[in-house]
């Protein structure tokens, strides 16, 4: 169906999440009914993405910048810092707008189970940003998992000797990739009801 090129374009497509083989094809239909206004552009967008698009080497947001826009704000509130688990959960949270605080992106959580270490975490750098004297509050905002729970304990372990306050977020706020799922109002009301950790 098509040819070879709009097969891989279709099985390329199907990998995205939230799309399957039937809504692949129907993607890959419209694109290709206007090439020079949908799918020109947005191979072009794809290039670009690839090519400028870093990991933040203080806090592992992805942006065009490193330090990201974030980190480089001058209006943020640089003595607070929000652990989650993953981009996603930055990008959803700062869209929230109801959190002006910095970031700082674990790249997961830790699990025996799974294997994950702590130094398969962005987890060393976080310690060194808590401990530069300006820092005083960090938020962790992780999963509400085994997994999340094991990490926000023992990353209060660590954090707590340095002088700064550890707090969590309300129980029951599905973080770790779900955040995009929650209202405006639901975050707020999760970051207000933060306790310390
Ligand atoms: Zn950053």
């Amino acid at each position: 169906m098509g040819g070879p090129e709009v097969e891989h374009l279709i099985s390329l497509l199907a990998r995205l999440p939230g799309m399957g083989p039937r809504s692949a094809r129907r993607a890959a239909l419209r694109l290709l009914r206007r090439p020079d206004e949908r799918m020109l552009p947005l191979a072009a967008a794809l290039v670009a993405a690839a090519n400028a698009v870093k990991t933040c080497s203080l806090c592992g947001n992805l942006d065009s910048n490193d330090p990201c826009a974030i980190c480089t704000a001058p209006n943020r509130d640089h003595t607070t810092i929000c652990v989650v688990e993953g981009v996603g959960d930055l990008w959803a949270l700062d869209r929230a707008g109801v959190y002006h605080g910095l970031y700082h992106v674990l790249g997961g959580t830790l699990s025996a189970l799974g294997g994950v270490r702590p130094e398969d975490l962005n987890v060393a750098a976080l310690l060194t940003r808590s401990g530069d004297g300006t820092v005083r509050e960090i938020i962790l905002a992780l999963g509400a998992t085994v997994e999340g729970a094991t990490t926000a304990h023992w990353l209060t372990d660590r954090l707590r000797p340095l002088g700064v306050t550890v707090t969590k977020v309300a129980q029951g706020v599905p973080m770790g990739g779900a955040l995009d799922a929650l209202d405006d109002g639901t975050l707020a009301a999760a970051l207000r009801a933060r306790r310390e950790s």
